[in-house]
């Protein structure tokens, strides 16, 4: 690998959305609820797949407000105002479709506090008008989740905040690549390959799933490769769930500088370890530490060091860690 040669994929990068974040007037009201992170930034790296499962189903717009009601472990779409109509089964026919060809997805982002398409935290109402203490999921959601457990699904508000947009933006592109690059063209070599190139990135989010994964893959050939892979992914995916703390991205700095032995010795060493603790103490952002490893790596870095993603996890132009 050359200087120049990039570490993020040149192929489409795929993201479900509600249809209403990116500005489409499908909302009951008849406005919309514009996301301008989504449509001003995510949307130079991601191709966008609007949709709204509300106006899929026909209830038009504008439409009476709708909640869910029932059993949280099986709630119901019913208008709030007259909860005699059940609409879920007109809700469910109408996004079956998008349901089903979802597969070519890496992401999705969704609408807070809809019936429809909420992560989290949709209040569920009972029979006396108040809501359950548990809540509950959008009706959309919840079958997207269901049927694709380990897309990268996150609501658009939770985006503001820099470390959960980090690390949506991070599982994003470790879905494409895993798809990209092996489940495209599947083999033991190709997963040893993508696993190499992501060694650093899980030491830096656990060290017991690195630890874990690095035995499945040393035992790989024992498992058929149709249960190995999406075992794979599963781990994968669930030890990236969570933003990489300080710790870990100093475990890793350091572990890139001890392969740096030769290159970057003496006072120039030393400087790096205080960067790297200034950045641990939270005095400096991430990408300065970075930044200055890569110059050492480009000028000469291994093969095996040049190819980590965690050097360039997502597009640098996304600016993601310097807000780490
Ligand atoms: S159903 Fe979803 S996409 Fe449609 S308006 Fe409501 S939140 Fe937005």
């Amino acid at each position: 690998m050359t200087e120049s040669t990039s570490l993020v994929p040149d192929t489409p990068i795929n993201v479900g959305i509600s249809s209403c974040l990116l500005g489409q007037n499908v909302r009951y009201n008849g406005g919309h609820s514009q996301s301008r992170l989504c449509l001003d930034s995510l949307s130079q790296f991601f191709t966008f797949s609007p949709f709204c499962p509300e106006m899929a189903a026909g209830f038009g717009t504008p439409r009476p407000v709708m909640r869910l009601i029932g059993d949280p472990a099986d709630p119901r779409l019913v208008y709030s105002d007259n909860a005699t109509q059940d609409l879920t089964e007109q809700l469910q026919s109408g996004f079956a479709d998008k349901i089903h060809n979802s597969g070519e997805l890496d992401g999705y982002i969704l609408m807070k506090n809809s019936p429809s398409c909420g992560l989290e935290r949709i209040k569920i109402y009972q029979d006396n008008g108040h809501p359950h203490i548990d809540r509950g999921r959008g009706l959309f959601t919840e079958a997207l989740v269901a049927r694709y457990p380990l897309l990268p699904v996150e609501e658009e508000g939770r985006l503001n905040d820099a470390h959960l947009r980090e690390n949506f933006i991070l599982r994003v592109y470790a879905h494409h690549n895993f798809r990209q690059e092996v489940l495209a063209t599947p083999s033991y070599h190709n997963l040893l390959q993508f696993h190499s190139s992501y060694k650093y990135v899980l030491m830096a989010h656990s060290q017991a799933a690195y630890k874990t994964l690095g035995r499945l893959l040393a035992e790989a050939h024992q498992q058929p490769l149709d249960e190995l892979l999406p075992d794979y992914l599963q781990q994968l995916m669930a030890a990236l769930a969570s933003p990489a703390r300080r710790k870990g991205h100093t475990n890793v700095l350091m572990h890139i500088l001890g392969y740096l032995k030769k290159t970057v010795a003496g006072e120039a060493r030393q400087n790096m370890v205080e960067v790297i603790h200034r950045y641990r103490e939270g005095k400096i952002p991430l990408v300065t530490p970075l930044t200055l490893l890569r110059h050492y790596i480009d000028r000469e870095g291994s093969d095996y060091i040049r190819t980590q993603r965690y050097l360039q996890p997502y597009p640098e132009d996304l600016g993601l860690r310097n807000q780490l």
